[in-house]
């Protein structure tokens, strides 16, 4: 829970990502075991009670501490610089708890209304019902933001790049709008994963994750995290998961600690194919447009150069030909797979309009700006020359 390991102060994130928080046990294991255990042992009556009333901080169980999860908490708190982290269930079990967690009734939220849509729906639907209230504003007009706060808010909550045109928010200046109004700034970080950007570093409260997308890398777990102080997240957020009980598996914990092991040198290869894909698809006749950070058209490409190290790994486009075109493109891949899914190995292609983003209103979608022509394709491991033909053969390049 806490970030209590040997690490080195000018070890760089790749050694980090591969060494930190591992505690070796007597076997002298090299890779990190799985503590498949759901309870521990205690050697007497009298240091159960200690463990119970907390005097003694060891494993009761596994909802509460695991070993193998413990390891996952503290190498992502090391890797985006926060105190203390909690592993969660999911990614959506990550946002459940820090908003159960840290809010009241009668506390109100201000969020970027491009969330990811079951963040949207948790918002609006779930925790309003429990006096939490929360307004959507668009996440780039820091006038809305600012107009939004209330003397009651406690929370502002965004996800940057955003889900699929990838506009970005401004860290820095809502961290200090937050401050300034003794509200939190909540940070949704699953697009860009702390190679790409440091939350926290820029101002930021509180870090969530989906384990589930990059983190874990190669499309097998469901998994979140919370990163940030050791009172918020280390007692607050922690306190509720451990009560309400959507906590990680040990086995789910392990496959994502092997997943931060190679998280730098996949995401500079995910970052590398979008950019040439999104660099290819601006030239192409059919496409009337890319939404990609990375490409000096994007309309926030100097803060995003800011505030990330890369550009990230979605790019959407819009086909001139509308959701004929764009269905025809994703019926026509041969290596690129339709899923609604991420931050694999294998690149992933949808159609927003149609899927992730059917649920809005014709009208909320196109103030949304999510056009019928436009498909998104989360670029993965492949080669890029492969990546490319894959597109060209389905716009008739
Ligand atoms: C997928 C996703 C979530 C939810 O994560 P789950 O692991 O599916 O619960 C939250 N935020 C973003 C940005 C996501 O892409």
């Amino acid at each position: 829970m806490t970030t209590d390991f040997s690490l080195e102060d000018d070890w760089q994130q790749a050694s980090i990502a591969v060494r930190a928080g591992q505690q070796r046990s007597a076997e002298g294991e090299h890779s990190e075991p799985i503590f498949a255990t759901s309870s521990f042992v205690f050697g007497s009556a009298a240091e159960a009670a200690a463990r119970f009333s907390g005097e003694d901080k060891g494993n009761i169980y596994s909802r509460f501490t695991n070993p193998t999860v413990a390891t996952f908490e503290r190498r992502l708190a090391a890797m985006e610089g926060g105190e203390a982290c909690v592993a969660t269930s999911s990614g959506m079990a990550a946002i459940t708890a820090t908003c159960l967690g840290l809010l009241s009734a009668g506390d109100h939220v201000v969020a970027s209304e491009s969330l990811f849509g079951t963040a949207v729906a948790l918002f609006d639907k779930y925790l309003s019902r429990y006096g939490i209230k929360t307004t959507f504003v668009t996440l780039t007009d820091l006038d809305e933001w600012q107009a939004a706060v209330k003397p009651n808010t406690k929370m502002l909550f965004l996800e940057t790049p955003a889900n699929p045109l990838t506009q970005i928010g401004d860290i820095r200046t809502l961290a200090e709008l937050a401050h300034a109004n003794n509200a939190w700034l909540v940070v949704d970080n699953c697009f860009c994963t702390p190679v790409l950007q440091k939350p926290l570093e820029l101002g930021a409260d509180i870090v969530i994750h989906s384990a589930t997308k990059y983190l874990d890398g190669q499309g097998r777990c469901i998994g979140g995290a919370v990163v940030g102080p050791a009172d918020l997240v280390g007692e607050q957020v922690y306190g509720f998961l451990r009560t309400a009980g959507p906590t990680m598996s040990p086995f789910n914990a392990w496959v994502f600690l092997k997943g931060l092991e190679t998280l730098e040198i996949r995401m500079e290869r995910i970052c590398s194919n979008a950019q040439k894909l999104a660099d290819w698809l601006e030239q192409q006749s059919s496409v009337s447009r890319v939404h990609f950070p990375g490409l000096e058209s994007h309309p926030q490409h100097a803060l995003a150069q800011q505030q990330q190290t890369g550009p990230g790994g979605i790019v959407t486009f819009e086909l001139n030909g509308g959701q004929d075109a764009a269905w025809k493109l994703i019926d026509s891949t041969k290596l690129i797979s339709i899923t609604a899914n991420l931050g694999d190995t294998r690149s992933t292609i949808t159609h927003p309009a149609s899927t992730t983003h059917s649920r809005l209103a014709p009208e909320a979608r196109a103030k949304a700006g999510i056009r019928d022509g436009a498909v998104r394709i989360a670029t993965g491991l492949e080669h890029i020359d492969d990546i490319i033909a894959d597109v060209a053969r389905g716009i008739g390049v």
